[in-house]
């Protein structure tokens, strides 16, 4: 199979072949037909599968086919993920598979000056990338809204357990509106990660690579 069958935006075929991939990776082969869909996804998939595409590809495919206006301090999509390094890494792959869309994206993370970060968010970011704590920095003191968010993925569930970020996760989770299309991803699922993934999918698809 080949990335030309799946359907995807021309904006995104064109950065696609600007990257020379040709052929998807087994996660993006089973999850982009599903997310294409708008249903919710739980993979098991470690780093190095490709699994960033696998999320990423088919939510520009959705903003492709459903622009809007960012609302003031909001984002349209939330991407949390368990470090800076791991943060800056999926959002320069948005930036990198969405160069022929017009949309923003902003990394979030601890470690540096948080004013910075809160003008960034000022009028609206489509896509934020961010770490858990200073996500909720950000949300009390008001420099963002996550309550218009249509996609929300959590990358590396398991490495967010370890690091204690349960609770953070837990009110993240109540302030996330609903109709929103969630995706979630480990590279274990033991039972506290299953139960942790039962907070935030509804009726999930299962895929493990
Ligand atoms: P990830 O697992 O998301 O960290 O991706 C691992 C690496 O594979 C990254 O450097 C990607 O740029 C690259 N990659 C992802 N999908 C493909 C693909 N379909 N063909 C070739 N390389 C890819």
């Amino acid at each position: 199979m080949q990335f030309n069958e799946l359907g995807l935006a021309e904006p995104i075929m064109k950065a696609l072949a600007s990257k020379n991939y040709v052929v998807p990776t087994p996660i993006q082969q089973k999850a982009i037909p599903v997310l294409l869909e708008g249903r919710d996804l739980c993979g098991i998939a470690q780093t190095g599968t490709g699994k960033t595409a696998a999320f990423a590809l088919p939510s520009l495919d959705y903003f492709a086919r459903n622009p809007k206006v960012t609302p003031i301090k909001g984002c349209r999509m939330l991407v949390l993920a368990p470090t800076r390094e791991l943060a800056a890494q999926i959002a320069q792959s948005f930036r990198d598979y969405g160069r022929f869309l017009k949309l923003s994206v902003e990394t979030v993370f601890g470690g540096v000056p948080i004013n910075k970060q809160i003008r960034a968010l000022s009028q609206g970011v489509d896509i934020v990338v961010a770490t858990p704590g200073r996500l909720l920095d950000l949300i009390d003191q008001r420099a963002l809204t996550i309550s218009h968010t249509e996609i929300f993925v959590l990358d590396e569930a398991d490495q967010m357990m370890d690091m204690g970020f349960i609770h953070p996760l837990k009110r993240v989770a109540k302030m996330l509106p609903q109709g929103r299309q969630n995706l979630f991803f480990s590279a274990t699922m033991p039972k506290e990660i299953e139960a942790l993934a039962a907070q935030f999918l509804n009726d999930p698809v299962k895929v493990s690579v």
